[in-house]
């Protein structure tokens, strides 16, 4: 039988992530890697030995599901020291697998059939596929020209009496947009008027650059109690692999989560949580520091591809670097990085995969600068060569 047939009816359009698409054509080809989005650098020693003495000291049984109290509290304290805010551990709070297992818990424990989600595109791939297998349609409302502009107009017209939620990414993958303050007042409001809920995906918080502000739904009036706010440790600590993330709403909400968390992964590894719990706890230092590595990232990768010619962007949040690809007469962004993988042996991420149908984004591709300044420079160096053959 064909093995795909074995595939819901619901996940199969989707196929399979452009991240393991990619990134295998990257290790195949031996590539550099700017496509996935996972630091080649390691996290805090700190938190490494941490994690491993807890392994070896035990026990290493179930935690429990909501997460050890340690790090609920920790993430309770994060929210108090940078955004003001009061949550309870214990009824607020929900340690996940990763955000990726947060969002999945969010969208399954929230949606029914017949339900509408609204997602501004370009989305980070996961949430049209959650909606989808939750039996819920999404609706996308497209960020408009180079900036990528909130038109506030669609936004209202997207919402009706079936809207059960709309999903921002603030900042924004893949296209590193950072919402305003009024943008998410207007979209508070929205949501207060349609009886909707604001699901966040807050993961690259920390890194929202030239001296803003990261506002979280959960300041945004009239969202304290009506929005979920998924957010992970994978970026903050450069340790992707760990798949420590939360979820924080209001005790109604945060039922929705767990109702689905339970089923989903019970609960996530209680060693990496407790040293996750340390490593949200660190001083300010730490976080002043990781954004001034990514500000110098950012301005190495795209200073010299903007000294090559190439049309790249400075994201004002997140670790990636949109590239425009249409002056080099490229019409189809998953070609182009297929071919450029290949020819320059530089692996990128098409925009247009984050775009229902991909409608849009054909002209664009993501360049990651999570890496060590030998991989940039490298990736770099190719890129000239490319561009003068
Ligand atoms: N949301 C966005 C926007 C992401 O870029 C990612 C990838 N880190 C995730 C969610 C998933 O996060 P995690 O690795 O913690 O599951
Ligand atoms: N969030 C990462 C990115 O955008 C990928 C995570 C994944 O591979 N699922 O590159």
């Amino acid at each position: 039988m064909d093995p795909k047939r074995q595939v819901s009816a619901s996940l199969a359009p989707f196929g399979t992530s452009i991240f393991t698409e990619m990134t295998q054509l990257a290790n195949r080809l031996g590539a550099v890697n700017l496509s996935q989005g996972f630091p080649d650098f390691d996290g805090p020693e700190e938190l490494r030995r941490l994690a491993a003495e807890d392994l070896l000291r035990g026990p290493n049984q179930y935690a429990p599901s909501p997460g050890v109290p340690e790090l609920r509290q920790a993430v309770a304290a994060k929210l108090r020291r940078f955004h003001g805010l009061e949550v309870d551990p214990e009824r607020e709070v929900t340690v996940t697998a990763g955000a990726t297992e947060g969002l999945a818990s969010a969208l399954l424990g929230l949606l029914d059939p017949g339900d509408e989600v609204i997602l501004l595109e370009p989305f980070y791939d996961l949430y049209p596929a959650m909606v989808a297998r939750a039996g819920a349609r999404p609706v996308c409302v497209p960020l408009q020209g180079p900036g990528f502009e909130l038109d506030q107009r669609a936004l209202e017209r997207a919402f009706n009496p079936r809207t059960r939620a709309v999903l921002v990414n603030n900042p924004q993958n893949p296209c590193g947009k950072v919402y305003s303050a009024e943008e998410l007042r207007f979209l508070g409001e929205l949501c207060q008027r349609h009886g909707a809920v604001a699901i966040g995906d807050e993961v690259y918080e920390h890194l929202v650059y030239d001296g803003r502000r990261h506002v979280s739904l959960l300041e945004v009036p009239g969202l304290r109690e009506a929005s979920i706010v998924i957010s992970s440790t994978a970026k903050t600590f450069s340790m992707t692999g760990w798949k420590v993330g939360y979820a924080v709403a209001a005790p109604p909400l945060t039922a929705a989560v767990r109702a689905a968390h339970q089923f989903l992964t019970f609960c996530t590894p209680g060693p990496l949580q407790r040293a996750m719990a340390v490593g949200l706890g660190f001083a300010d230092d730490y976080y002043r520091e990781l954004l001034e590595a990514y500000t110098r990232r950012r301005a190495r990768l795209c200073d010299a591809l903007t000294e090559l010619g190439l049309e790249v962007s400075r994201p004002a949040g997140t670790y990636y670097a949109t590239w425009r690809i249409g002056g080099l007469g490229a019409t189809d962004d998953l070609e182009f990085c297929r071919r450029l993988a290949a020819q320059a042996g530089v692996a990128a991420i098409p925009f247009s995969v984050f775009y229902q149908e991909r409608r849009g984004g054909r002209d664009q591709v993501r360049l990651a600068f999570c890496k060590r300044d030998d991989t940039l420079e490298e990736a770099i160096a190719r890129l000239r060569r490319w561009r003068r053959s």
